[in-house]
């Protein structure tokens, strides 16, 4: 071990009794905080993904109580899954969720990190977390949250967007892992989340790590993380058909592979003359940013002459009860009161 390796444990190893004792004190109150059940914790760490804190919990609970048991979401129709999911993004992930219950209900839930990784959905951030969490085992779960944290508590200029840096500072966490385990992932994940902000704003005065940060020492804090550039997303134009004929409105699957993958929506196409599909009753524009794309969407509540053969008609209790369509089509939903099509 070189020396500045040496010198970065050591910073590392001081920093996880203070770490400990300032999440024991200002921890928040998370649904999923007050349990150890492997399968809640699945369900939490798969809806956190790429999903805030705050619009997860009522998430959870309602999940939890449709779906108690891993058996219980094994034996659902994807169908209500999907519909349980509905407003969360990222729809693929309720199918892997879906997918790993039945595993789990068929061979009992993983033990051992390697298999808990190896459950559809579940990468090696879920795979470590659901691993220190549920079985307080010393199996670091690293994603850019943690990593902002670390490389200013180091100083390290790593680009974090390198798969590298993360195995790299896995290890590091590995070597100094606490026997608590569980509380040791889950005080990193909250220290980035109340206090060493991203954007070049966290709240040192009051950090744990004040005293030992070498990013806060140097006054540095905003050059950390390193980050490769982002690519800028692709914008797409679409136009929104919400067509209505006597209370019924048109609706078609999405393809079964790629974006939103056999989800529901109104008819969505990239040009169309909307007035060649009945009388325009309102207009409304709205933007819905993916990953990598940004869907700028013109929206048309249209009456429609008769119910075309091409498409699912379904009443609006019918399609906010059974329909599971993503987030993206949320600025149309009010299109569904009766109000509007009585205009
Ligand atoms: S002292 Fe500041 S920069 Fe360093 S870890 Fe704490 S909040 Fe982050």
């Amino acid at each position: 071990m070189d020396e500045i390796t040496f010198e970065k444990d050591h910073i590392l190893e001081g920093a996880v009794t203070p770490l400990l004792v300032w999440y024991r004190g200002a921890k928040r109150d998370l649904p999923w905080r007050h349990t150890r059940d492997p399968y809640c914790i699945l369900v939490s760490e798969i809806m956190l993904q790429q999903t805030r804190v705050e619009a997860v919990k009522a998430y959870y609970l309602r999940f939890l109580q449709q779906f108690p048991t891993a058996e219980a979401l094994a034996a659902a129709e994807e169908g209500e899954v999907l519909k349980a999911w509905e407003g969360l993004g990222y729809y693929t992930r309720a199918r892997n969720l879906h997918r790993a219950a039945k595993q789990i209900a068929a061979q009992g839930f993983p033990r051992t990190p390697r298999e808990i990784r190896a459950l559809p959905g579940v990468g090696d951030y879920t795979a470590g977390a659901i691993a220190s969490i549920a079985f307080d085992l010393p199996c670091p779960a690293v994603d850019g949250n943690v990593l902002r944290i670390l490389t200013r508590l180091l100083a390290d200029g790593s680009n974090i967007d390198d798969a590298a840096t993360k195995k790299l500072f896995a290890e590091r966490l590995r070597r100094v892992y606490p026997q608590a385990s569980g509380e040791f992932c889950q005080a990193l994940m909250e220290l980035g989340a109340l206090v060493c902000l991203p954007n070049g704003a966290p709240l040192c005065t009051g950090c744990p790590w004040e005293g030992i940060c070498l990013a806060h020492a140097t006054g540095r804090e905003a050059q950390f993380p390193v980050r490769a550039e982002k690519r800028a997303r692709k914008i797409e134009q679409l136009n929104v058909f919400v067509l209505e004929h006597e209370g019924k409105f048109a609706l078609e699957q999405r393809p079964a592979q790629g974006l939103l993958a056999g989800l529901w929506q109104f008819p969505l196409r990239a040009g169309g003359d909307p007035a060649a599909l009945g009388e325009v009753i309102a207009q409304r524009r709205a933007k819905h940013i993916f990953t990598h794309i940004e869907w700028h969407m013109t929206g048309y509540l249209i009456r429609a002459a008769a119910c075309s053969d091409d498409f699912v008609w379904a009443e609006a209790a019918q399609i906010k009860a059974h329909y599971a369509l993503p987030a993206a089509f949320k600025a149309f939903m009010p299109w569904l009161d009766r109000q509007h099509i009585s205009k």
